[in-house]
């Protein structure tokens, strides 16, 4: 999820300075594919997602739990114990940080993220582009996030670019409209992590026909969504509990 400071940026992540004098300025987010392939490729690859987030610090003031897992020490030993607890559903390690009454993390400060160079993986990963990308509407506690969502413009310059977000849409919408029946259990449910789902899936949506020729069902496509998922290495932002969950599906749906 979220990143950002203040602070001094890491040589891994350049910040680009946004044009913020409105709140409803557009804001360029290049050519979608471009976009698309970067951003996949950055946590396939475990690096940090590249988000010219500007002075914005939308995600750190959004109610959002930020998870840690157990082999992050470089953060939790930046982090007070007492702001942790134990992340319900994962494996013993694994801990959550909460947020102030104002839905705030509580490492931001005045100047942003006071512990930016060891913040999170979870504030690594997140790239508010894909609320944007999948347009899939957020909870009103993530209205600074959305608001900051609507203002991306992605660029549609070659087909393929229109092919790959119309992909990315379709996977999102199936996933909130079918998911929890074809899936239950299976799918996160916060519309964050559906929306990184939806760019992680989003290949299961961009072909037209399915095993006979003719479009894709229901249950192949929930079938293909569960291979991709289970392809995938599981991060500690998708726990044990879910993993089971992914192959029970599978199971029910063969
Ligand atoms: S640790 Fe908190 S303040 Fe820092 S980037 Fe993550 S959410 Fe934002």
């Amino acid at each position: 999820m979220a990143k950002r400071s203040a602070g001094a940026p890491s040589a891994s992540r350049r910040r680009v300075a946004l044009p913020l004098a409105s709140a409803s300025a557009a804001v360029p987010a290049g050519d979608f594919s471009e976009w698309l392939r970067s951003t996949r490729g950055a946590r396939e690859q475990q690096r940090d997602v590249d988000v010219p987030c500007g002075e914005c610090t939308a995600c750190c003031r959004s109610s959002l739990f930020i998870h840690i897992g157990p082999d992050e020490h470089d953060t939790l030993a930046h982090i007070d114990r007492a702001l942790l607890f134990p992340a319900p559903g994962a494996p013993p390690g694994h801990v959550l940080m909460g947020y102030d009454r104002q839905g705030r993390c509580p490492m931001l400060s005045a100047s942003g993220c006071s512990i930016y160079e060891h913040r999170p993986r979870t504030c690594r990963d997140f790239d508010c582009r894909a609320v944007a990308a999948t347009g899939l509407a957020l909870d009103e506690a993530q209205r600074a996030i959305a608001e900051q969502a609507r203002r991306w413009r992605f660029e549609h310059p070659t087909s393929q670019a229109e092919r790959e977000h119309a992909a990315v849409s379709a996977a999102a919408t199936f996933l909130l409209e079918r998911g929890p029946a074809l899936l239950p259990g299976a799918l996160p449910s916060h519309p964050l992590q559906l929306a990184l789902l939806a760019i992680r899936v989003y290949h299961v949506f961009a072909s037209e026909s399915g095993d006979d020729g003719e479009r894709p069902s229901d249950a192949e496509l929930a079938r293909a969504v569960l291979t991709a998922m289970s392809q995938r290495q599981e991060s500690a932002a998708a726990p044990a509990a879910r993993a089971t969950s992914v192959k029970r599906a599978a199971t029910a749906l063969t």
